[in-house]
């Protein structure tokens, strides 16, 4: 397994004497300053489509996360939820579309606790569950979510405690992001640039309602998931 050292800036401060530090042994300074690099990628997932896994794949490579997890919601607190599927076919398209991937993972994290999901909740959660390996938790959106990252349960927290990265997506720029977040919050945020695919959930959905072709949009075998389960059909969107 590959570990990847924070910069040594971030360890300065170690609280250590300078002598003791001397002392360790160079394979026990590396010890303790390695990192596990955790991408949680965050969605409804109602379906899961190629937006969501290029901006995860992307956002995998350039920041060198050693994995990421797909976290389905369970009730999402800023949605409309009569048009969203089931928390277990979404859970199983998720696995359908990321199994190819050695990085990439599901969790049910949210899907199984109660109440509204909240992104502060399923953090604090990732930050236990790898604790003893030292994580280093980047939480990755897209530009329209994380533009209302300010009405989210503790933004504050979130920022303190992982890194935001906001895949751009067709329709939003950094600029109306910056306006929205302030200066501020904006440079706290990393911003990535990925391939552009105007592919949404919501389009998907109208599409097998209104009888269109899914097909290229996302994985096939989601796309037989939601045929043979005969997903979206009459659902209002
Ligand atoms: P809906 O239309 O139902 O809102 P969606 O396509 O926006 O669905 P979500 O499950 O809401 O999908 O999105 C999960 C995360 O993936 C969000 O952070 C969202 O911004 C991001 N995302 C979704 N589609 C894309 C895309 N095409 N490019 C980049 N990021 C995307
Ligand atoms: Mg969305």
């Amino acid at each position: 397994m590959e570990f990847f050292d924070r910069p040594r800036s971030e360890f300065q401060y170690s609280g250590r004497h300078p002598l003791k530090e001397k002392e360790e042994s160079k394979l026990a300074v590396k010890k303790r300053t390695k990192t596990y690099r955790l991408g949680i990628m965050g969605g409804t997932f109602n379906p899961i489509h190629y937006g969501h896994l290029v901006a995860a794949e992307q956002a995998r490579s350039s920041f060198k996360l050693q994995e990421v997890v797909f976290v389905p919601s369970g009730i999402p607190p800023h949605k409309d939820v009569s048009h969203v599927i089931d928390p277990e076919h979404r859970y199983l398209i998720t696995v359908l579309a990321t199994a190819a991937n050695p990085h990439f993972s599901v969790s049910r994290a949210e899907i199984d606790r109660k109440g509204p999901s909240f992104a502060i909740d399923t953090i604090k959660y990732f930050l236990d569950l790898y604790k003893a390996r030292n994580p280093d938790v980047y939480f990755i959106t897209g530009m329209d979510a994380v533009m209302e990252i300010l009405s989210w349960k503790r933004p504050d927290r979130i920022m303190k405690l992982c890194t935001i990265i906001a895949a751009t997506r067709p329709g939003y720029n950094k600029e109306r992001l910056r306006k929205v977040l302030g200066p501020e919050n904006f440079k706290a945020v990393k911003t990535l640039q990925v391939s552009a695919l105007a592919i949404s959930s919501t389009d998907i959905r109208l599409r097998v309602a209104a009888g269109l072709p899914i097909k290229y949009l996302l994985p096939d075998s989601v796309e037989n998931y939601i045929e043979k389960n005969g997903l979206y059909i009459d659902r209002e969107v």
